[in-house]
C-alpha cells in the first residue's frame, strides 16, 4: 500500500492514532503514536526518538553508551507493509518501524536493520530465508496481593484445558487474521495456564514483524479478558518454560525451491543445510546472548524440561539445541527445516533471527560441516559425562553473564552487529545481569512477567 492508501484506510476505518512501534535492545516493544491527520507526513519523515532509547535497560536505567545520552536523535520510520488494525482496538492502527538517522539513513543501532543486513547477505549468496517463531505463553490473573495465578491446572493437549481458554483464544485467532497473519496451530501446553500457537512461516523480516504483532495481540486479548499473558522465559519456576523456537529454511532467490532439502540424503538435508547447521553450532554460545537474552532465560534452559540444555543436534530431538523435524509426507521439500530451540520471547526477534542467519551463512561460506559426534538421537542428559566429553557436547552457557562474554568474544557476530548495536546491546545485558544478581527469584519473575 502507498502512504496515501494507508492514510485513506486509517481514516475510513475511524482510526485516530497510529502506533509507530519498534523493538528495543531489551526485547521490549515500544513506540509512539501519531494522529491520523499527521500520518502522511510522519510516514515520510518519521517520528523523533532520542538516541538514548537503545541504551535503556530493561529496568529503564539508561546505560552509559557513546552517542546514546541526552544529546542525539533518531527517527522511527514505519514500514507501510506492516500496517494493521486489530479488532480489539478499532480506533488504533500499528506499524513496525526502522530506527533511522534524522537524514533517513539506517541507524547503526537499529535491530531491524541488523536483520535486513543478514537477509541482504543471504541474498548475495542466492538465498532467501524463511522463518517462523513458535511462541509459548501463560495466561494468568493477578490477585490483589500481586500474586500471579495461572488460569488452569489442566493437562497438556487436554480438551478441558482448551475449553477454559476458548474465548480468549478465539479472539486471538480472529484478531491475528484481521491483521493479516495466518494461524497454523494452537494447543494447550504443558504448564498450568500455558498455551501455544504458531503462525505460518514467512520471509525472515515479515516473520519477525509478525512475531511482535502476535505477542501484542495475545497480550491485548488477554487483558480484555481480565488476564495477563506472560511470555517470560520462566514465569513460574516450578512449571514448564516458555520457549519460542525458531524454524528456518533457505530457499532459492525466487523462493521456489527449498535449498535445505535433498531427496536422498539422510534426514533430507542438503549440503547447504549441513553448512548452515555447522555455522549455528559454531556460534551457538554467542547466539545464546541474542536468543536467550534475559536473566530469566537461563532459569528455563534446564536439562529434562524439553527446553534443551546441550549444544547438539538431532532428528526430532526436543532436548537438542537444533531439532531436525521429520518431514511431512507428501510435502517433503516444503517441510524441511531446522528448529533452533534455545530461543525465547524475551529476545528481540530481529536480533535473534539476524544472528542465526549470520551464523548459518558463516557456516556455508566457510564450507563447515557439522560434527557428526554431536548428532544425537537420545536425550543428551542420559549420556555420561565421559560420553558427552568424547562427543564434544557441552552444556549451554549457564547464565546471562557467561552468554554475554561469549558474544563479546565472537568476532564474526560482533562485526555483524557493528560497534553501536554491539556496544548498546551488551551494555544492557551486563546491566540486567548485575541488577538481578542479588535480588532473588520472586523479584526476577515479577520484573519479567509481562514485559515482553
Ligand atoms: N516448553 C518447552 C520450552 O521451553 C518446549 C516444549 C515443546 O517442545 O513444545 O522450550
Ligand atoms: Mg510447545
Amino acid at each position: 500500500m502507498t502512504i496515501d492508501e494507508i492514510v485513506q484506510r486509517a481514516k475510513s476505518s475511524g482510526v485516530k492514532l497510529v502506533s509507530f512501534l519498534y523493538c528495543d535492545n531489551g526485547g521490549v516493544l515500544r513506540g509512539k503514536s501519531v494522529h491520523v491527520s499527521r500520518l502522511a507526513s510522519r510516514m515520510r519523515s518519521g517520528v523523533g526518538l532520542t538516541a538514548a532509547m537503545q541504551a535503556m535497560s530493561d529496568m529503564d536505567d539508561l546505560q552509559s553508551v557513546p552517542g546514546m545520552g541526552p544529546v542525539g536523535e533518531t527517527r522511527l520510520v514505519p514500514d507501510a507493509g506492516t500496517f494493521a488494525i486489530a479488532p480489539y482496538a478499532p480506533r488504533r492502527a500499528s506499524m513496525m518501524c526502522d530506527m533511522m538517522t534524522p537524514d533517513l539513513q539506517p541507524y547503526s543501532a537499529c535491530p531491524r536493520d541488523f536483520l535486513k543486513r543478514a537477509i541482504a547477505k543471504a541474498a548475495e549468496m542466492g538465498l532467501t530465508i524463511q522463518a517462523a517463531f513458535e511462541p509459548e505463553w501463560y495466561f494468568a490473573r493477578e490477585t490483589e496481593d500481586g500474586e500471579f495465578v495461572p488460569i488452569d491446572r489442566d493437562l497438556v493437549n487436554a480438551a478441558v484445558k482448551a475449553m477454559k481458554a476458548r474465548e480468549v483464544v478465539d479472539e486471538i485467532v480472529d484478531a491475528l487474521e484481521a491483521q493479516g497473519l495466518s494461524v497454523e496451530q494452537y494447543y494447550p501446553e504443558l504448564g498450568h495456564g500455558q498455551h501455544e500457537m504458531s503462525v505460518r512461516h514467512a520471509d525472515a523480516l515479515r516473520a519477525a514483524d509478525n512475531h511482535l504483532l502476535f505477542k501484542e495481540t495475545v497480550r491485548n486479548a488477554a487483558y480484555k479478558h481480565g488476564m495477563l499473558a506472560s511470555f517470560a522465559p520462566k514465569p513460574f519456576p516450578d512449571q514448564a518454560g516458555n520457549g519460542c523456537h525458531i524454524h528456518l529454511s533457505a530457499w532459492d532467490a525466487d523462493g521456489e525451491n527449498n535449498l535445505f532439502y535433498h531427496q536422498t540424503e539422510t534426514q533430507n538435508l542438503s549440503e547447504l543445510a549441513h553448512g548452515f547447521i555447522a555455522g549455528v553450532m559454531k556460534h551457538m554460545p554467542a547466539l545464546m546472548a541474542l536468543s536467550c537474552p534475559s536473566v530469566n532465560s537461563y532459569r528455563r534452559l534446564q536439562p529434562g524440561t524439553w527446553s534443551s540444555a546441550y549444544m547438539c543436534y538431532g532428528p526430532d530431538n526436543r532436548e537438542a539445541a537444533l531439532r531436525i523435524p521429520s518431514r511431512f509426507s507428501g510435502a517433503e521439500m516444503a517441510s524441511t527445516n531446522i528448529e533452533y530451540r534455545p530461543a525465547d520471547n524475551s529476545a528481540n526477534p530481529y536480533i535473534a533471527l539476524g544472528g542465526l542467519i549470520f551464523a548459518g551463512l558463516d557456516g556455508i561460506e566457510n564450507g563447515l560441516r557439522p560434527d557428526e559426534r554431536q548428532n544425537v538421537d537420545v536425550d543428551p542428559r542420559t549420556l555420561s559425562q565421559e560420553e558427552l566429553a568424547a562427543r564434544g557436547i557441552r552444556r549451554y552457557p549457564m547464565g546471562l553473564p557467561q552468554a554475554t562474554a561469549h558474544l563479546q568474544a565472537d568476532s564474526m557476530m560482533m562485526d555483524a552487529l557493528g560497534p553501536d548495536l554491539a556496544n548498546s546491546y551488551t551494555a544492557i545485558r551486563r546491566a540486567d545481569s548485575v541488577h538481578f544478581s542479588t535480588r532473588g527469584v520472586e523479584y526476577e519473575v515479577r520484573h519479567h512477567f509481562h514485559k515482553y
